[in-house]
């Protein structure tokens, strides 16, 4: 079988590494990726943190594995016994509701313990006597995640993964599919911008926030959107210790990295949120407006916050419910998509392409039952919704 992966990111890797980790020499695999260095990547733009706080089981699941993987790099991912170093750091998430939103943290928190997840429940008088930092006068309840969370570096997770799909084989081409031949509901050669043609018996669309214009070529609809978050990096004169990653009922998350610190804002329902802003253009503006404001009121010695820097970075939004698409299209079963993510693709990145790697070589899901995210969602429009969307 021959295989080709449209974009080399953590997804378009991870395919490569469990394709060819699972089917061996049988099947043939070229990812194609324009840019080496992933410089408009999500995978090196990502805040690279990982959670088992979701609302559906699956996803959970989906994280166990993809910290089974990013725990123990070296296992998974290293090629000749050299160590492999992600900058893994063991850590928290605390998710933070007001009376309004604790009906929704408790599913969420049955959910996750059906899961097998390891995470608990606390009052904010339990929650201010465990991290006296943090103000609770307006919470009702938050959700503190005990093992199995923390961050890692984007690049290099996306990067290890690339080496080690190689080292089993997998081929990387340097270019650009500009050109998608289709007859029916088969596609047949990926075209590349340098005039290569690259026939194969299926195709991975893993072009992340530019999955939509890879189906595009198809003349396929994919309706995964590019929608840009900006990242601050701050440092506060006051001292603090380190901080898990704290969710805040206004959308902004913040944690430690390092000495420093790093935060965001995602827009609600009903917030602003256009299509393909441009990358080199942090939206600083909301550092004022939005980040700066909720991180002082929930943590007060963040009124000394200082913002050194910021970055952006797209994320892959799919709209109708914020869960990825992964498996064939409906309407072209050889294209397997594996998108939309939103905010968790890097930790999802092992269970998705283990995942295709399954569907592709035995025509089932094996290991994890991935029907749920099933593209047959654009026939039906049925939404999976996943409501612990950061
Ligand atoms: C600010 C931010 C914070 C995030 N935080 C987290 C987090 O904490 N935890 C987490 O799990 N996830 C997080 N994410 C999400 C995560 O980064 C993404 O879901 C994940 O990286 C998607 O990986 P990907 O390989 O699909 O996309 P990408 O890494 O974007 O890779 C897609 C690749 O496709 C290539 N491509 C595009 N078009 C073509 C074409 N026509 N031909 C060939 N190649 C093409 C591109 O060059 C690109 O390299 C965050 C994202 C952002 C932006």
């Amino acid at each position: 079988m021959r295989v080709v992966v449209i974009g080399g990111g953590a997804i378009g890797s991870a395919v490569a590494l469990f394709l060819k980790r699972l089917g061996g020499a049988a099947v043939e695999v070229v990812v194609v990726e324009p840019d080496p260095g992933l410089a408009r990547s999500s995978s090196a733009l990502s805040a690279g943190s990982i959670r088992q706080q979701f609302s559906n089981p699956i996803n959970v699941r989906m994280s166990q594995f993809g910290h089974e993987v990013i725990g123990n790099a070296d296992t998974w991912l290293g090629v000749d016994g050299a160590p492999v170093d992600l900058g893994f750091v063991p850590g928290a998430y605390l998710f933070c509701a007001t009376a309004a939103g604790v009906p929704v943290l408790q599913a969420n928190h049955a959910a996750q313990r059906a899961a097998g997840a390891d995470v608990a429940l606390l009052a904010p008088a339990e929650a201010a006597a465990r991290f006296p930092w943090l103000n609770t006068a307006d919470l009702a309840l938050t959700s503190l995640g005990g093992s199995g969370e923390g961050w890692f570096d984007g690049h290099s997770f996306a990067r290890a993964l690339a080496a080690k799909a190689r080292s089993l084989g997998a081929r990387w081409q340097r270019g650009q599919v500009v050109a998608l031949d289709r007859a029916g509901e088969r596609l047949h050669a990926a075209r590349l911008d340098d005039g290569t043609r690259l026939d194969a018996d299926a195709f991975v669309n893993a072009a992340g926030p530019w999955a939509g214009a890879v189906g595009r070529l198809a003349g396929l609809p994919v309706p995964v959107h590019a929608r840009r978050r900006t990242v601050f990096v701050m440092r506060c004169p006051t001292p603090l210790p380190t901080l898990p990653l704290v969710c805040d009922p206004s959308g902004v998350w913040f944690r430690s990295e390092g000495p420093q610190f790093i935060g965001g804002w995602s827009p609600g329902e009903g917030d602003d949120d256009p299509d393909d802003l441009p990358l080199d253009q942090p939206d600083l503006a909301q550092f004022e407006d939005r980040v700066w404001p909720a991180m002082a009121h929930r943590v007060p010695a963040f009124e000394a916050l200082r913002m050194q820097r910021a970055w952006a970075g797209y994320y892959e939004v799919h709209p109708l419910d914020h869960n990825a698409l992964i498996g064939p299209h409906p309407a072209c079963p050889n294209l397997l998509l594996c998108n939309g993510f939103s905010g968790h693709g890097l930790q999802h990145a092992p269970g998705a392409g283990r995942g295709i790697a399954e569907w592709l070589l035995h025509g089932a899901w094996q290991t994890l039952d991935l029907l749920a995210f099933s593209p047959q969602r654009l026939l039906s429009g049925q939404p999976f919704v996943e409501r612990a969307i950061i």
